[in-house]
């Protein structure tokens, strides 16, 4: 007793100190109620999982999350992939085992690169909950077999100043989150799946930077929500639809790695999918089922040109958020299971796809073509839409009443979605460009195409595009008023003087600089206002050549290269 006495006296600040301490609420507590993982050194929750799905993560959010990442795993590594127009610093994360600190790293190796981004539409944002669950279960599970072959990167909130403006009176019709998501547009008020060719976003011009130059992906998934018709399946996705791309690229995805992940996503991870689309006419679902339009200034059709794969995730709005997340986490997961066992086969594709379009631009032939004109025919084969029937109500003088019923259906029916050329003008050996503007050289060089410069005046016989007519859009898109021309080829002999810019075409984005290059091309910089300034001369009402000059046969010519 008096033992105990005497220990219990000099320990009774201690003792009285440990009880205070005890029944003192902790400011803590409340913290791990709504994050009941995150003070235990467990895996973090995102806000959708802890917020059972009411609500979607704010950009702090977002970059806590990230940070509790790192902490617990050395996997994961945090680069910025672009700061946005209002300051915030977009960030992409890097996972891989062991984590390369550069790309340079990668040619140590034959671990292959993908590229996940989320957010592009700041109101379609489960594929940012998705992304980051997706990161978390790869590198803290104990076996994260993707990252024996792959490096995965990871842009879960791209468009980030559009994120920050949730609200719950944003995209209404969307099923959830009920506290709201962000809105489509960036800082500057652009859409981000239009910028692919014009590059006026710091969001874009990082992509292009940070990402595709940097790291050179073999693919890409750009994330998103579709509305639109009503139907069953929470995922549906697109592969890259524009012909001017490497057909091989466009066959494999169509036709053997996408049916492969439909399938697998499916059967694994109990997901229905569906190629993106939406019915023809919706008071008659037989007619059949179109996708969308075959622009590369879609993100998605943009990595076609380039010669990559890119698949677009469009998750479907009239699906409840929870059932969106999981769809497009599972998405995901099946994708990197088929790049994982496929990996030899699809860089084997790229690489061939990139030689011949390299090979082409060395001597093109008449056959070589640059489509400027499209037309969308049904595919081979039909596909099955599971939708519900359709209740149509005649209205006297407007358009019937289209209400679906609960009655589900399955329609077998064609899938509009075979982007054919229906004009080609020839493929040049290179374009000249005898124009000393540092806008122009800039997006070249932004897109990461090879630029070079004549050191030499040169007289050469080329083809030219005399304009006859310039139709500027008269309502305004993205900041534009878009051009569309009318004018006829001829030949002739012209001088080039030193400095003139000289884009050959045997290089592996040659795909894309015709497009931007092309004065018929239906996304090139002629569209998008770039030559405003050359088609006209001064005082006069009277269109004139357009200054790109198309060398179609292979000359020997003294240049340098333009960084
Ligand atoms: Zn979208």
């Amino acid at each position: 007793m008096e033992q105990l006495r005497r220990y219990l006296i000099p320990h009774f600040v201690f003792i009285a100190l440990i009880f205070i301490f005890l029944l003192t609420p902790l400011p803590l507590l409340s913290k791990a109620e709504q994050n009941p993982q995150a003070t235990t050194g467990q895996s973090p929750l995102t806000v959708a999982e802890s917020s059972n799905f009411t609500s979607t993560s704010r950009y702090t959010d977002v970059m806590n999350f990230i940070e509790e990442l790192q902490k617990q795993s050395p996997l994961i590594r945090v680069e910025t992939l672009c700061i946005s127009a209002e300051g915030r610093a977009v960030p992409l994360l890097v996972i891989g085992k062991p984590v390369p600190s550069s790309p340079l790293e990668l040619s140590r190796d034959r671990r292959a690169v993908l590229y996940i981004e989320a957010n592009i539409h700041a109101g379609e944002v489960e594929g940012k909950e998705a992304s980051l669950m997706l990161a978390r279960d790869i590198i803290l599970k104990e076996k994260p077999t993707y990252l024996d072959k792959l490096v995965i990167l990871v842009a879960p909130i791209f468009n980030a100043d559009g994120n920050e403006k949730i609200s719950p009176t944003n995209r209404r019709g969307q099923v959830g989150p009920e506290n709201g998501v962000g809105v489509r547009y960036n800082g500057q008020n652009l859409d981000l799946n239009r910028d692919s060719m014009k590059l006026e976003s710091p969001e874009l011009q990082g992509l292009l930077r940070n990402v595709l130059m940097r790291w050179d992906p073999i693919l890409l998934v750009d994330c998103h929500t579709t509305d639109g018709s009503y139907h069953e399946h929470p995922v549906t996705y697109s592969w890259p639809l524009n012909p001017n791309g490497d057909s091989s690229i466009i066959i494999y995805m169509r036709d053997k790695m996408l049916p492969a992940i439909n399938k697998n996503l499916e059967e694994k991870y109990k997901t229905l999918s569906v190629p993106y689309g939406n019915f023809v006419d919706s008071r008659e679902p037989e007619k059949g089922w179109e996708t969308f339009e075959h622009y590369p200034r879609y993100v998605s059709n943009y990595i076609g040109l380039r010669n990559r794969l890119s698949i677009l995730d469009e998750n479907y709005s009239y699906a409840d958020f929870k059932t969106r997340v999981y769809g497009c986490y599972n998405f995901l997961l099946t994708i990197l299971d088929y790049c994982y066992s496929h990996k030899d086969e699809i860089e084997q594709l790229l690489y061939t796809a990139e030689q011949k379009t390299i090979l082409r631009g060395l001597n093109p032939s008449p056959e070589d073509s640059f489509s400027v004109e499209f037309e969308v025919k049904p595919l081979k084969d039909k596909i099955t839409v599971r939708g519900y029937e359709m209740e149509v109500t005649p209205r006297e003088g407007t358009w019937p009443l289209v209400k679906r019923t609960d009655k589900k259906k399955a329609y077998t029916i064609p899938y509009i979605a075979d982007f054919i050329p229906k004009r080609g003008v020839p493929f040049p050996f290179a374009y000249l460009i005898p124009l000393p503007d540092p806008e122009v050289t800039e997006k070249l060089l932004q897109h990461g195409i090879r630029v070079e410069r004549l050191t030499k005046p040169v007289t050469l016989e080329v083809q030219s595009f005399r304009l006859k007519e310039i139709t500027a859009e008269p309502r305004l898109f993205q900041g534009h008023r878009m051009n569309s021309v009318k004018g006829e080829y001829f030949t002739e002999q012209k001088e080039f003087k030193e400095g003139t810019l000289f884009v050959p075409t045997a290089q592996p984005l040659s795909n894309l600089a015709a497009y931007l290059l092309e004065p018929e091309s239906d996304d090139g910089l002629l569209v998008w206002n770039f030559f405003d300034r050359y088609l006209v001369p001064q005082w006069s009402r009277e269109p004139q050549t357009y200054p790109v000059r198309k060398l179609l046969k292979p000359v020997n010519l003294v240049k340098e290269s333009v960084r």
